[in-house]
């Protein structure tokens, strides 16, 4: 007998059918003698509308109230969940994140989880119960309705496996697990079996959409383990682990990229101490994320160029930040570009191998493509390539690293 925690993505409960398919698939595990926490998403595209329907309403909706629209499609999953278990002889509940309470802080949209109350489902977890919960929201401390951000319900069944002491947590998506790079890219990708932790979150947070990013920072966090897996075939998945747990590791173990990316150049500045501050700054300030960083030796010992990234959403907002603040910095003009993507190649083998960077490099090179912007960590090398050339960068750099299937299907 273990405790597990499985969550259904909102694929997996995208219709009644398959909502009941899901429902034998947590009898089986009921059956088998075990206590069940299952996390539900919305139905696929229901959170999509809900975000559509309050920014017609508004475009500036207060958070507070976004949230009790957009946490409701998963009311209605784990309502018909916990029916269709009932209709099959299993006992079970639904639990809205303010019924447990899972307590957040008051940021709403982007809620943090501060604290779950387990007590009355692990007494009737006990009793056979499957306790069937609203992935995605919580309560703050005055009792409004809170979500966790896009892709949060991962997030909730992570955060619930370490609070239940849960033996694994599954994850079932519309993949059968992680994959070396984007399968629907390049036809030799392969399913990997398991992946570490450190991997698995620069893979997320690089762009592979496949978990929430925080899920995976909170299952390193408590040692969660997370089994990503599919709930339309009957096939173990990939399981995150332990670095231990990996014996033979691979110096890349993959690639990961994500379109929502744009550049900024700020041509012209003066190379003096206090630039970089006081372009950062401001946009900080403005709650915008930078990633990645390149600054030009001047030209002159006077001026050079400060090229970044932050995110597509972001970069009408960050460019009128930059002028509103052309006073302190000083530049001549400000040149951004949405049309790149940034690829990464990732794998914790990296720290004890020399010449990961280099392969990519002349990979990219002897294809013709040429690198805009490349950041480094410790198990990581990102480039920022042009958009039109994302195809043939992962292809090319998929093979460099050995990472093709070698029976292509
Ligand atoms: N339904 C929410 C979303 O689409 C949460 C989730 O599915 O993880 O973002
Ligand atoms: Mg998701």
């Amino acid at each position: 007998m273990a405790r597990l925690v499985q969550k259904f993505g909102g694929t997996s409960v995208a219709d009644v059918d398959r909502i009941k398919i899901v429902a034998q698939r947590v009898k089986r595990e009921v059956d088998a003698g075990h206590e069940l926490i299952v996390v539900v998403s919305a139905m696929s595209g229901t959170t999509n509308q809900l975000v559509a329907w309050t920014n017609q309403t508004s475009e500036m909706a207060d958070p507070a109230e976004y949230d009790v629209v957009v946490s409701s499609g998963e009311q209605v999953t784990a309502g018909l969940l916990a029916i269709a278990l009932q209709a099959i002889g299993v006992p079970a509940r639904s639990w809205m994140g303010w019924q447990l309470p899972l307590k957040t802080d008051g940021a709403h949209a982007k809620a943090r989880i501060q604290g779950i109350d387990l007590e009355q489902i692990k007494a009737r977890a006990a009793q056979g119960e499957v306790a069937v919960v609203a992935g995605f929201q919580g309560a703050t401390e005055d009792r409004r309705i809170s979500t966790l951000g896009r892709g949060g319900s991962d997030t909730s069944a992570v955060a619930l496996a370490a609070a239940f002491d849960a033996e694994r947590c599954d994850i079932f998506t519309d993949v059968d697990g992680v994959y070396t790079t984007d399968p629907r890219i390049v036809a030799r990708a392969r399913k990997l079996d398991k992946i570490t932790y450190e991997e698995m979150l620069e893979m997320a947070s690089q762009g592979a959409k496949v978990l929430q990013t925080r899920s995976v920072e909170m299952a390193m966090n408590h040692r969660v383990r997370v089994q990503v897996l599919s709930s339309f075939v009957d096939r173990p998945g990939t399981m995150v682990v332990d670095e231990d747990e990996i014996l033979e590791k691979q110096v890349v173990s993959g690639i990961a990229y994500s379109r929502d990316e744009a550049k900024i150049t700020v041509a012209n500045v003066s190379d003096r101490p206090g630039v970089a501050a006081a372009i950062f700054g401001p946009l900080a300030d403005a709650g915008i994320n930078v990633d990645m960083i390149v600054q030009n030796v001047s030209r002159d010992g006077q001026a050079t160029d400060m090229t970044f990234t932050v995110g597509k959403a972001d970069i009408t907002r960050a460019v009128k930040v930059l002028e509103a603040n052309r006073d302190h910095v000083r530049y001549e003009r400000i040149v951004s570009s949405a049309d790149v993507v940034k690829i990464s190649v990732i794998g914790v083998g990296m720290r004890s191998h020399a010449g990961v960077a280099q392969k990519m490099f002349q990979t990219l090179a002897d294809k013709g493509i040429n690198i805009q912007v490349i950041s480094t960590s410790e198990i990581k090398v990102a480039v920022l390539v042009a958009e039109e050339y994302l195809e043939l960068a992962l292809r090319a750099l998929h093979s460099a690293y050995g990472l093709d299937a070698v029976d292509a299907a």
